[in-house]
């Protein structure tokens, strides 16, 4: 099968070439994640550990919020000198924070329970307002890298929010196209998924989970309240429980399509923090695992890195009926 799909909120073709999966594949494959302890003594999101620059963590027993150790962004950025036409320069400025989910080293958060996710779906919120606050502080983006297939060694649950004085791209392309289709075409993403129904994961009390038409990786997923409010923070308690279980549906589902754990990027794209276009995004996650089979990378080559197209070596409906026939419950059960 050949053909191009176009990603509304991307604003870009997707190229669906599904027979491509199968073929040969003689290189190196990723290597699954070995058995994980509850505590590591060389693990600086540990409990009680000491980090890079000396700092302790507390012996925290929830979530942990804490400044990152590496920072991409930086307060104190300076103002940097003019460049030479056609070159230009701004400076990076921000804060870079980590949110460890739970002391214990082991436990992804698809094991945890919906109640303990839709707390740390408040605690992204409370950040983002808090956040929101600083000067200079245009946007915030939670965002979880998880597994070595992404460049994440440690297993230790964690997240990272950067608060920068620039929007995101994927944001801002979200943006456009919303304004482009006059608004509400989130809403019409939701509404063509749920009349198609054969790539839906969950959809519940107003909170919903779908391999999108237009996935470009083979089980991306998005997760997202049914009601448009730009940030999380927007969304009243039972909206949040019922984001929480929706992105659970996801996670879960995940890790058990081949019994283990699943690497993947997920992203929170949330409006600007200055409310400035609160109309323009209907808050969603995105998770996109960069796995096609087990062990395999989704590899970015000449069309995607030399040509700036996509290439989908998978049909979306396929990724979406593998996970939809795996079980609602996580494989190595849940911890509350
Ligand atoms: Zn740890």
């Amino acid at each position: 099968m050949w053909e191009q799909r176009w990603h509304p909120l991307r604003r870009e073709w997707v190229v669906i070439a599904a027979h491509r999966n199968q073929r040969p594949w003689s290189g190196a494959a990723v290597a699954a994640q070995p058995a994980v302890e509850p505590y590591r003594a060389d693990c600086y999101l540990c409990p009680g550990n000491a980090r890079v620059h000396g700092a302790v963590n507390p012996p925290y027993t929830g979530i942990h919020v804490f400044p990152n150790d590496h920072p991409c962004v930086g307060p104190e950025a300076a103002d940097p000198p003019p460049a030479t036409s056609p070159y230009r320069r701004r400076d990076a400025r921000g804060r870079a924070l980590v949110v460890c989910y739970h002391p214990r080293h082991d436990l992804r958060l698809a094991r945890l329970g919906r109640d303990r996710i839709a707390a740390l779906i408040e605690v992204w919120a409370q950040e983002e307002r808090r956040l929101a606050r600083e000067p200079g502080v245009r946007h915030v983006l939670v965002f979880e890298n998880n597994g070595t297939a992404v460049g994440v060694s440690n297993p230790h649950p964690h997240c990272q929010i950067y608060a920068t004085n620039f929007v995101f791209r994927a944001v801002e392309d979200a943006m456009a196209a919303e304004r482009e289709h006059g608004g509400g075409l989130f809403a019409s993403i939701i509404r063509a998924e749920r009349a198609d129904a054969e790539r839906i994961l969950h959809d519940r009390d107003g909170a919903i989970t779908f391999v999108p038409w237009f996935a470009r990786y083979a089980y991306e997923i998005y997760v997202a309240p049914e009601r448009r409010v730009p940030r999380l923070a927007d969304l009243d308690d039972g909206e949040r429980l019922a984001l929480a279980e929706a992105l659970k549906a996801a996670l879960v589902r995940l890790d058990n399509l081949w019994s283990s754990p699943m690497p993947y990027v997920l992203a929170i794209h949330q409006a600007p923090a200055d409310g400035s276009a609160d109309r323009d995004l209907h808050c969603h996650i995105v998770i996109q695992p960069p796995l096609r089979r087990p062990g395999l990378l989704k590899y970015l080559a000449g069309p995607e890195i030399g040509g700036g197209n996509f290439i989908a070596d998978t049909l979306p409906e396929s990724g979406a009926a593998q996970l939809r026939a795996t079980a609602a419950d996580h494989y190595l059960g849940d911890v509350a």
